[in-house]
C-alpha cells in the first residue's frame, strides 16, 4: 500500500513552492472549487491523489496543523487503496483527443449537488482535460465556477493552453515539473554524448555511462533505445563514407552534406574517425548494433540490452 504525502513529489523549487502554496491553503481551509495541474503525467498526477486524500481526510485538526492528510484515519486509508467513495474519476472512453464526451460531463453534473457519502467533501478528479471535447468543457463551466461548497475539481492536462480559455479563468492553475520527463531530457543527453564516447572508444565513459544507465533509465523507452542504435549506426556509416572519400578531398566531401547524423561542422571530428576506424572494425560494430537492435524485440529488459551492448564494446 502506498502511504504518499506530498514530501514524495519530486523536488524542484517550483514544485516545492506550489506545495507550499497548498498546504497553507489547506491550513486555512480556504479551498478553491477548481485546480488545473499542468504537466506531463507523472508527478502531475501524484499531486492530484495527494492533494485529493488530503482533502477527503477526516482529522480536520492535523490539516489545520500540518496542510496535509494525517494518513491514518478510515479515510485517508481508502484513499491509498483508491476505494474512497468521495474522489470521483469519471472514465473517458479511451485516452485520444476529443475521447471525453460530454454525455460523461452531463454524468458528473447530475451527481455533483449529491452531498458526499463519507467526508466532508467529494473530489472529482479529472484526468487529462485536453481530451475533453469543446463542448463538454463548455457544459462544465457553470459547475466549475460555482461548484456545490463541497465539491472540489482537480483538473490535469498535459498544456493548459489545449483547453478552453474560459476553463482555465475558473480554475486556480499550477504547473508540476515531473521526474519522467526530466529524466526523458537528461536520458536525451545521455544518448548523444553516449555516440561520441562510443566512436572515440573512450572505455572510462562508458563504464561510467553504464552506471548511470543502471541508475537513471529504469524506465528506458524501447523507441529511444531503438534510435539510439539507429543514430550510432548512422554515424557509423558517416565514417565509412568518409573513409572512401577522404583520398580524394574534393569539394563534394568538404560540404559534408551527405552526413546524417554528425554536425555538418564536425566533418574534422569524422575524419579523425576515420582514421581511427578500420573498415573491418566498421563492420564489426555494425553487426553488433544490428544484433542488440534485432534482440529488442525479445529483450524484455531494455535497460539490461543497452549495458550488455556496452559491455560487448570492451570485447
Ligand atoms: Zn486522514
Amino acid at each position: 500500500m502506498d502511504l504518499l504525502n506530498f514530501s514524495d513529489i519530486f523536488k524542484t523549487a517550483n514544485n516545492e513552492n506550489t506545495v507550499k502554496i497548498i498546504k497553507d491553503m489547506l491550513k486555512s481551509d480556504k479551498i478553491p472549487g477548481a485546480f488545473i495541474f499542468e504537466g506531463e503525467y507523472g508527478d502531475r498526477d501524484l499531486f492530484v491523489n495527494i492533494l485529493a486524500k488530503t482533502l477527503v481526510c477526516h482529522d480536520i485538526k492535523y490539516k489545520k496543523i500540518h496542510g496535509e492528510a494525517c494518513g491514518i484515519c478510515s479515510a485517508c486509508i481508502k484513499s491509498d487503496k483508491n476505494i474512497h467513495p468521495d474522489i470521483i474519476i469519471p472514465e473517458s472512453d479511451g485516452d485520444g483527443a476529443l475521447s471525453f464526451h460530454i454525455d460523461k460531463v452531463r454524468d458528473i453534473i447530475n451527481n455533483l449537488y449529491l452531498a458526499p457519502n463519507e467526508s466532508d467533501r467529494k473530489v472529482y478528479i479529472i484526468k487529462n482535460m485536453q481530451n475533453m471535447t469543446p463542448q463538454g468543457q463548455n457544459a462544465l463551466l457553470k459547475s466549475l465556477e460555482e461548484p456545490p461548497p463541497f465539491a472540489v475539481f482537480l483538473i490535469t492536462v498535459t498544456n493548459s493552453d489545449l483547453i478552453l480559455e474560459t476553463v482555465k479563468s475558473r480554475a486556480v492553475k499550477f504547473t508540476v515539473d515531473s521526474e519522467e520527463s526530466s529524466i526523458k531530457k537528461s536520458s536525451q543527453l545521455i544518448y548523444g554524448d553516449l555516440i561520441s564516447d562510443i566512436l572515440s572508444e573512450n572505455p572510462d565513459k562508458l563504464s561510467l555511462y553504464q552506471k548511470l544507465i543502471s541508475k537513471s533509465l529504469e524506465k528506458a523507452e524501447k523507441s529511444e533505445v531503438l534510435n539510439f542504435y539507429s543514430e550510432l549506426e548512422n554515424a557509423l556509416r558517416d565514417i565509412l563514407i568518409a573513409k572512401i572519400f577522404m583520398p580524394y578531398e574534393n569539394s563534394t566531401i568538404k560540404d559534408a552534406s551527405f552526413l546524417y547524423f554528425t554536425d555538418k561542422n564536425n566533418f574534422e571530428e569524422i575524419k579523425k574517425l576515420a582514421n581511427l576506424y578500420s573498415t573491418k572494425k566498421i563492420f564489426n560494430l555494425s553487426k553488433k548494433i544490428h544484433k542488440y537492435k534485432a534482440d529488442l524485440d525479445y529483450n524484455i529488459n531494455i535497460r539490461l540490452n543497452l549495458i550488455s551492448f556496452l559491455s560487448s564494446l570492451y570485447n
